[in-house]
């Protein structure tokens, strides 16, 4: 059996705790390692040894940390197979949604070689007589990272290239769930050449993340994972003076109009809907079909469904792999019978799928006739499973927007240029896409959902990671002329 431990100071350093986790096959449900689970005492060794890297890294040079960072691009680039390798093998994603997860982690890399560039600061000469003022931002210290087990390589690099490269030290708690992606992307780093204690991982639960959460030695706390824990991590963190951005759980609705491109929109909602089996933060759950077109777009989903190849995430034939857990699975199953229970029309039930072995798979559901009462249409669901709910016009649909707690991302699907337009004013929510079901932003714009999918003030990455990861300086300084200088160097006097 496989052990996975910590990464502390560049080296692996073994569980003391006697605590630990199994790590299972999602597509065999049988166990592949087991996991250190690590003690308060075990959270405190690596915030020092983070702590005491942390003054050598703030003064390195940009130029070094560029260079850094170019370096753990191509590894990490070079390895994107094995991470892949491992994210199926711990989350279950099928190979291509996990080379993609490993391609937008890159892109944040790369938005981090370009650190010289977006660390400029601002400067103003003369603000008064012989005074110039200027503003830095330097590095907070050490910060933690806590991610979930939906992106276990993307979402840590959301976090990682910024925060290194602005000078600060970091310490990673990855989900429980699946370790074995982002542990090797640490190692990576050290690969690169990022010096010893620059970036740790501590692998635990609840134990590690509350020490986290009130350890005097770190700043800031990125945390990415459900709603319930966002809100406590939080709370607790702000409660304990951290800077603290806490991204959440969502319900993303998407809009097809009566002109929408009927096949453009039931790919996009199969894919949106069904792809990763609905854990992503940004899948689509809800289809908002406006006027005439709900039947054919029902009929169009189901069609696709029925195409749709389930199976190991390491075949290449397989579309959608498992859920992550077999509590996950009846979690899910659950709310298709609680649709069918409150009167939804369940057109496709993907508890009637049968699959081989132990494996924690479940069929892609389609529910139609879904109303906002609905435990399928107000609850996170986290799972392949699409709700239809009808609407007569375009403004009920924004209303259903409006009035949802969660506002991570929001779609609509229209020929018209200028419902989308008005679509991108009215919409309630941080991330809209207009023919794009699921709005992922690019590494050089930010992530981040509004309401209730996002607590704080700053989303991730991009230019509101590089904000989040440092603290303003400003500098006032004057300087006498020096045609008043006693010793006379042959300055004329200044006008
Ligand atoms: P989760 O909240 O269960 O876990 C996230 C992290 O919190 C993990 O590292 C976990 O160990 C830790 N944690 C869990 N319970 C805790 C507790 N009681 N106290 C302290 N720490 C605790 O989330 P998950 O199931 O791993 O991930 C799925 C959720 O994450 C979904 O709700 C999804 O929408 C959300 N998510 C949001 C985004 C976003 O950007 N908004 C991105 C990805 C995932």
């Amino acid at each position: 059996m496989d052990k996975i431990h910590h990464l502390v100071g560049g080296e692996v350093v073994e569980g003391a705790s006697g605590r630990t986790a199994a790590v299972y096959n999602p597509a065999t449900g049988q166990q592949s390692a087991e996991l250190s689970l690590a003690s308060v005492a075990e959270v405190d060794s690596a915030v020092a040894v983070a702590a005491a890297a942390f003054e050598e890294w703030r003064h390195s040079s940009l130029a070094q940390r560029t260079k850094l960072m170019f370096a753990y691009r191509a590894l990490v680039e070079r390895n994107a197979d094995e991470i892949a390798r491992r994210l199926t093998a711990e989350h279950g994603k099928v190979k291509s949604d996990a080379l993609g997860e490993v391609a937008r982690g890159l892109e944040n890399i790369e938005f981090a070689c370009g650190i010289a560039e977006l660390l400029k600061g601002g400067y103003n000469e003369q603000a008064s007589s012989g005074v110039d003022v200027y503003t830095v931002r330097q590095p907070l210290g050490v910060v933690a990272g806590i991610t979930p087990f939906n992106f276990p390589a993307m979402v840590p690099l959301w976090m990682i290239p910024n925060a290194l490269a602005t000078g600060n030290t970091f310490v990673l708690k990855p989900s429980e769930r699946d370790p074995s992606a982002p542990m090797f992307i640490a190692e990576l780093a050290h690969e690169a050449g990022f010096p010893p204690g620059v970036l740790n991982v501590v692998n635990g639960d609840k134990e590690a993340v509350d020490r986290l959460l009130d350890h005097p030695d770190i700043a800031a706390v990125s945390f990415v994972g459900s709603t319930p824990i966002a809100r406590y991590v939080f709370n607790t963190a702000n409660e304990n003076a951290k800077r603290v951005q806490a991204l959440a759980g969502a319900k993303n609705h998407m809009i097809v109009l009566p002109d929408a491109d009927l096949d453009l929109a039931a790919d996009a909602a199969v894919s949106a809907a069904y792809g990763s089996a609905g854990e992503r933060c940004m899948a689509i759950s809800v289809a908002v079909a406006v006027g005439d077109i709900a039947d054919d777009l029902v009929a169009a989903v189901q069609q696709r469904i029925d195409k749709l190849v389930i199976g190991p995430g390491d075949q290449p034939s397989s579309e959608m792999g498992p859920l992550i857990t077999s509590d996950a699975r009846e979690r899910v199953a659950g709310y298709i019978q609680q649709g069918a229970d409150a009167g939804a029309t369940v057109v496709v039930d993907g508890r009637d799928k049968n699959f081989d072995g132990g494996g924690y798979f479940l069929g892609a559901s389609l529910i139609d006739r879904v109303t906002t009462d609905m435990s399928v249409y107000r609850d996170e669901i986290f799972g392949p499973v699409l709700s239809v709910v009808r609407v007569d016009t375009y403004q009920e649909a924004v209303d259903l927007i409006k009035t949802n707690p969660w506002g991570n991302g929001a779609a609509i699907f229209t020929r018209d240029g200028g419902a989308a337009r008005r679509f991108q004013d009215d919409a309630d929510a941080g991330m809209i896409g207009i023919n794009v079901p699921i709005p992922v932003p690019v590494a050089y714009h930010s992530f981040g959902g509004w309401k209730d999918s996002l607590f704080g003030d700053t989303t991730m990455y991009g230019p509101e990671g590089v904000r989040f990861y440092t603290k303003a300086k400003v500098i006032t300084e004057r300087w006498p002329d020096p045609s008043t200088s006693a010793v006379n160097l042959g300055f004329p006097t200044n006008q």
